[in-house]
């Protein structure tokens, strides 16, 4: 039987072909302006023998005004060439294909030095670029030409030419930031010039044997954007101009409306993308949100693209295409969409990871060999700590038991899941459950491990998580008080005032959990009211005219903290925006600095500041405990006492700023070393 027969499918591109119709998105690593480029070089090389059918890298400048920041990776030295040529070389070798994208910031440039169509500063920057003059938007088409040239030289099969997102060139397109009355603004024969122009020039020194693949922004969602008829118009000048792949943007930079994190329904802009099929010649990319197989080959086989984008999905498992070709697709490690590993990191300037799979960019770093030394190692904790653990030992040849209090696997993630917006959650837990069966992981569940039943083992490790901080507020005992526990894990009912002690992400989560009764994720139409997405070829930009309209929150929520500082500030750098602003769609009074003074029959009373001022009741019927966690390690101690030795990790090690990323990397850096 073949599997996934559209998504396998070759595609015949006239003076070659690719293996079939994944290709790996753009991911900024931050890999190559370490200079490490062996390391590079087995990044990209391990995504090629995993079977991805066209890989993209991360953006080059194509000048250094062009960076997404001041030293940002480009073709400018013969060096540059050489280093790169081990890139391709080694992903040829592994029988693949890679293109390297062009991608000039323009006024995203986070730097002085940067360049627009108009002066005008972004929102999210704090630079205003400089407007080029004619000879010098000359001089940038000779630039995007010359980069692309030698892209060729370093051996790479072709360039994608970055045009979306809000990117330079998608700054001349439309009037939003291109204010221009010469020849490359106006109407929009003119806004289009320059990316025509680039790609002409681009196609002119590279020849007609080498992919060019534009990045065309289908729905800009900002005031003044695109209409869909400039987007077909703009992309059957693409076809005239020696394009050959059209590949799907969704949404500027400074757009605020979600397009790829978790809470963004699977697949959710594809629909825009369809709208241009049958319109140009050329194969058109679908993108955004697509983490599986299933949804890619559901999109091929209606008609609703080409060729499909994933780029997270092959940080979390670079086998994605291999195993999904063989009947292993249950086995993919799936991308949650999180951004914490490596959307989140990029921003921080660190190398860009992935939650589910620590080995994404530390591929020469963080080895999983065969041990030469089988062992019978005790895994005590089902959380990611322990699961993770768990599938790298037993991987490595190991005979592992792993035992867990509750009766399924999975931990706080069993929690998360029941979060509206968090159900990729679903997945992560039924993948490790999937990965423990298939490794032959002994299971012992629904019943506390103690110190007897680890005597008999090599090594011992100890996962058991965290426990719930009590913060110990007067009152905090009364009926009307639940923790986080209660609410997620044995459903205990909340009234319909809400009091939510601790703003950080479980006070998050917990505000939505219960100002939701059901997930806009899994309903695409509503999702779009919600965030008020437009149709683009009704509206410019895909903006609905009547802008967001949140659905009516099912109670009355307040979210509170100590700290002086905004609640959510801490955040995921790239998500907490998303975060902030669905609560206060859902009219969740977000409150700081406060004294938590008592807990009473009326509510939760609290001042504010060191002097205890403007005493206030927060009239509600129940107070949700969401004030942090501490370590749960009595079992360890335990173990101590009893002179058995053991490893500790995840929450049970340090429960202070411990998430799923940390857990799941202490868990497979333990297992890769035992
Ligand atoms: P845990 O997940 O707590 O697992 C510990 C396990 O040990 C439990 O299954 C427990 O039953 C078991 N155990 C304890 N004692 C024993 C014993 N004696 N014998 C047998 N078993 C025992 N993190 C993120 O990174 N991103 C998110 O988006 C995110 N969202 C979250 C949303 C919610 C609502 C919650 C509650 C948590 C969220 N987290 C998130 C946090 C994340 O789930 C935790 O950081 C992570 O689960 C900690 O992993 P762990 O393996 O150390 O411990
Ligand atoms: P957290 O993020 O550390 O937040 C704990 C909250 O409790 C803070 O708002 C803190 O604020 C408050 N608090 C701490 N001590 C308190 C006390 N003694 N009395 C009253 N309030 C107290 O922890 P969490 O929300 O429990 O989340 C646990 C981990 O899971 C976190 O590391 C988080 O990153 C992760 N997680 C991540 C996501 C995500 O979307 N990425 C979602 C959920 C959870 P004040 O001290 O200001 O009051
Ligand atoms: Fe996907 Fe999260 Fe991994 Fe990024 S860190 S690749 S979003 S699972």
């Amino acid at each position: 039987m073949t599997h996934f027969p559209h998504l396998l499918a070759p595609l015949d591109l006239g003076f070659t072909t690719l293996k079939n119709r994944v290709l790996m998105g753009s991911m900024h690593t931050g890999l190559e302006e370490r200079g490490d480029w062996d390391r590079v070089a087995e990044f990209y090389a391990a995504r090629a023998r995993g079977g991805a059918g066209l890989i993209v890298t991360g953006g080059m400048a194509p000048n250094p005004e062009g960076g997404v920041f001041p030293g940002a990776a480009g073709l400018f030295t013969p060096e540059d060439i050489t280093n790169q040529r081990r890139v391709t070389d080694r992903v040829h070798d592994a029988g693949g294909k890679i293109a390297m994208q062009i991608l000039h910031a323009g006024r995203y440039a986070y730097g002085p030095d940067c360049v627009s169509s108009s002066a005008i500063k972004s929102p999210i920057s704090p630079f205003p670029p400089k407007e080029l003059s004619d000879a010098e938007i000359l001089s940038q088409i000779d630039d995007f030409a010359i980069a692309a040239a030698r892209a060729r030289e370093a051996g790479y099969d072709g360039v994608e030419i970055m045009g979306s997102e809000g990117y330079f060139l998608n700054q001349f397109l439309v009037r939003h930031v291109n204010k221009r009355t010469d020849r490359w603004g106006g109407d929009y024969e003119n806004r289009m010039r320059l990316p025509l122009e680039v790609v002409r020039a681009v196609r002119k020194a590279v020849g007609d044997d080498f992919i060019v693949i534009y990045r065309l922004s289908m729905i800009d969602f900002v005031p003044d954007g695109s209409t869909f008829d400039e987007v077909i118009t703009l992309a059957q000048e693409m076809e005239k101009a020696g394009v050959t792949i059209i590949n799907s943007g969704v949404g500027w930079h400074e757009a605020r409306i979600p397009t790829i994190a978790t809470s963004v329904p699977r697949a959710g802009f594809a629909w825009v993308t369809q709208k241009l099929m049958g319109k140009v010649g050329i194969p058109i990319v679908t993108s955004n949100r697509i983490n599986t197989p299933e949804v890619a080959e559901g999109l091929l086989s209606n008609g609703g693209a080409d060729m499909v984008s994933m780029a997270r999905p092959f940080l979390a498992d670079a086998d994605f295409v291999n195993k999904a070709a063989t009947g292993r697709a249950a086995e993919i490690a799936p991308c949650i969409a999180c951004n914490q590993g490596c959307l989140d990191h990029i921003f921080s300037g660190k190398i860009s990871t992935c939650l589910v799979n620590p080995r994404a960019g530390f591929e020469t770093e963080l080895q999983i060999t065969p041990t030469a030394t089988p062992k019978r190692i005790a895994i005590v904790g089902a959380g990611p700590a322990g699961l993770s653990a768990a599938i790298t030992a037993a991987e490595r040849g190991h005979k592992v038991v792993l035992f867990d209090a509750a009766d399924q696997v999975g931990g706080q993630l069993n929690m998360a899941k029941r979060i509206p917006g968090k159900e990729e959650f679903y997945g992560l837990v039924d993948w490790y459950a999937t990965m423990l069966d298939q490794l032959g992981v002994e299971q012992r569940l629904g019943a506390k491990a103690g110190v007897d039943d680890l005597a008999d083992f090599d090594e011992v490790v100890i996962a058991t998580g965290v426990s719930p901080r009590d913060p110990d507020i007067q009152g905090g005992d009364g009926a009307n008080v639940l923790s986080y526990i209660d609410v997620l894990r044995n459903g205990a009912k909340v009234g319909a005032r809400v009091a939510i002690i601790g703003a950080g992400g479980i006070g998050f989560d917990m505000a939505e959990f219960l100002t939701t009764d059901h997930s806009l994720t899994q309903d695409p139409a509503a999702w779009r009211r919600e965030w008020g997405v437009g149709d683009p070829a009704e509206i410019r930009g895909g903006l609905a005219p009547e802008g967001p309209q949140p659905q009516a929150p099912v109670r009355q929520v307040t979210l509170l903290q100590r700290k002086a500082e905004r609640p959510g500030k801490r955040l995921g750098k790239t998500t907490g925006w998303i975060h902030r602003a669905g609560l206060k769609m859902k009219n969740v009074q977000m409150l700081s600095g406060v004294n938590y003074e008592r807990i009473d029959s009326d509510g939760l009373h609290v001042s504010f500041g060191e002097a205890r001022e403007n005493a206030q009741l927060v009239a509600v019927d129940t107070i949700v405990m969401c004030a942090g966690q501490v370590v749960n390690r009595t079992l360890a101690d335990d173990l101590a006492a009893a002179g058995i030795s053991c490893h500790v990790i995840g929450g049970a090690d340090v429960a202070a700023e411990l998430d799923a990323k940390r857990a799941i990397d202490q868990g497979v850096r333990l297992a890769a070393e035992i």
